[in-house]
């Protein structure tokens, strides 16, 4: 087992020029505790999950010890908050310690909470127990969906008392990425008007994470277009599972295309196009329709920043054109898969187009639509009424518009049989791709209750079930349920 001061940590971020960074040490977190450990995430590094209990690993991922090879720093960057420039704003509360080798490339570790730097503004230095659980939980079982993600390792507490609405109290959640590189740093140089950090940072990020674009004729042109075509294939996928980010700031946008900054997110339950997740976003700004092109809009920005090292303002509106046909393409594959469709056919758009409709008018909750939408059977279609309905009745059940559904089912079941789908193998690949098991909010809301209590046990319990979100997990079912009344007053804001 690898003790915490021989933990093999490098930090290529820091050997950048000192105006990117500042070097400071975490701030001790009093007689800090483990609360959680992720046991994929440590498997990605190469640490025993075991081990992250251990008292010098809590020490390490408390911030109360710094071993001997980190380099900890918090990044400067700045962004756009709700479609308005922020200014400065950077790690008002992270800090990274450094990067471990993995066969897979470099893995960042940051600690979120680790308290005060430059950049922390009017904020503590703090992440509160609530939202570490969150984060730690959301990035773990988005990994699990197969969704770019930054993970999260472990959770360490202390009953060190924070300030938000109520009292809560302090807690470090250790994130890891092979970057934390966002479109706000780059935006940060090209507000300042430094044409040479901006250069800088973007040979970085090239050399580092993309270096197939040095081959290219224009590297930042490539650059440009690949994270704009990574950022719509992001949003096919946020829209595909019901995720909804809340907090789509170009601070919050990773160079990587990775789902970042996890806050007052949410999972899509009854179906609204326009359903907003962050009670903080009164105008909807970030509700779910708005992803997609929310997402282009901060390409844009990222663009505006590049545009000095691009040159041309039509080459880099031709790479942010990328970004429909990527979401499309993605979206409409992912829409496939979720509706066991082989082939493509014309009129697919429609069929998929008034599902949603349907989903809309009845506010059908999204994951058990789909889930349920694989025990559809083709051969449904040779029955009389009333044998179809009893069969079809756990998804039909779901709508009070039955006539409606009844419609539609029958274009769908159509079109299977027009591909001469198979039903069991078709349940078996729809069973791969529609999650079972969401993150819905009073899931962890029960986690983080328990936690608050000191019992930690159910965070544990929780990221079980959401590591394989596709499997039956019979035992588990109450995991899969509707949420109950009380959690119609949740709400989840901006506040972490
Ligand atoms: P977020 O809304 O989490 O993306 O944060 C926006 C900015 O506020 C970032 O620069 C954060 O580092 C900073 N921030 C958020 N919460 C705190 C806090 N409690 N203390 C210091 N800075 C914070
Ligand atoms: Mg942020
Ligand atoms: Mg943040």
């Amino acid at each position: 087992a690898i003790t915490a001061d021989d933990l093999p940590l490098d930090n290529s971020f820091a050997e950048l020029p000192p105006a990117f960074h500042t070097r400071l040490m975490p701030t001790p977190l009093p007689a800090p505790y483990f609360v959680a450990a992720s046991s994929k995430a440590a498997a990605l590094v190469g640490l025993d999950p075991a081990d992250l209990a251990h008292e010098d690993m809590v020490a390490v991922f408390s911030g109360n010890h710094v071993p001997p090879r980190a380099k900890p720093l918090s990044a400067v960057y700045s962004g756009h908050q709700f479609g308005h420039w922020a200014g400065q704003l950077g790690d008002g509360r992270a800090i990274l310690l450094g990067g471990m080798r993995t066969p897979g490339g470099p893995m960042e570790l940051q600690l979120k909470g680790a308290g005060m730097t430059p950049y922390s503004r009017m904020g503590d230095g703090r992440a509160v127990l609530r939202s570490s659980i969150r984060e730690f939980l959301c990035s773990e079982a988005m990994a699990a969906l197969g969704i770019p993600t930054t993970r999260a390792l472990v959770i360490t507490g202390s009953n060190q008392r924070v300030a938000r609405e109520t009292l809560e109290t302090a807690s470090v959640v250790t994130r890891m990425a092979p970057s934390f590189v966002r479109f706000g740093s780059f935006e940060h140089w090209h507000y300042r008007n430094k044409p040479e950090e901006l250069r800088i940072l973007a040979d970085y990020v090239i050399d580092n994470f993309y270096p197939e674009l040095r081959n290219e004729e224009q590297p930042y042109l490539a650059l440009l277009a690949e994270v704009t075509r990574r950022t719509a294939r992001l949003m096919a996928h946020w829209q595909a599972v019901g995720f909804m980010h809340g907090v789509m700031n170009t601070d919050n946008m990773s160079i990587l295309g990775l789902t970042l900054d996890y806050g007052p997110f949410g999972f899509m339950e009854a179906f609204d196009v326009d359903h907003i997740c962050n009670h903080t976003d009164q105008g909807g700004r970030y509700s779910y329709a708005n992803q997609v092109p929310v997402g282009h809009w901060n390409c844009y920005a990222l663009a505006n920043a590049l545009l000095p090292l691009i040159g041309e303002v039509e080459a880099a509106q031709a790479a942010l054109e990328v970004y429909v046909d990527a979401y499309g393409e993605q979206f409409d594959a992912l829409m496939h898969a979720k509706l066991g469709l082989g082939t493509v056919a014309e009129d697919d758009r429609a069929l998929f187009d008034d599902m949603f409709k349907l989903m809309q008018a009845n506010r059908v909750d999204f994951t058990l639509f789909f889930r349920r939408l694989g025990d559809l059977r083709v051969t449904a279609l040779g029955m009389d009424a009333a044998a179809r309905e009893a069969l079809d009745a756990p998804l039909r059940d779901l709508f009070l518009d039955r006539p409606a559904f009844d419609a539609w089912a029958g274009r769908y079941r159509e079109r299977l049989l027009q591909e001469n789908s198979d039903d069991a193998s078709r349940r078996a690949a729809m069973n791969r791709v529609n999650p079972k098991y969401i993150l819905r909010n009073y899931l962890a809301q029960v986690a983080i209750e328990k936690a608050q209590d000191g019992d930690f046990s159910e965070v544990q319990r929780l990221l079980a079930v959401l590591e394989r979100p596709f499997d039956d997990q019979r035992e588990n079912d109450a995991y899969a349920a509707l949420p109950p009344d009380w959690a119609a007053q949740l709400e989840v804001s901006c506040s972490s």
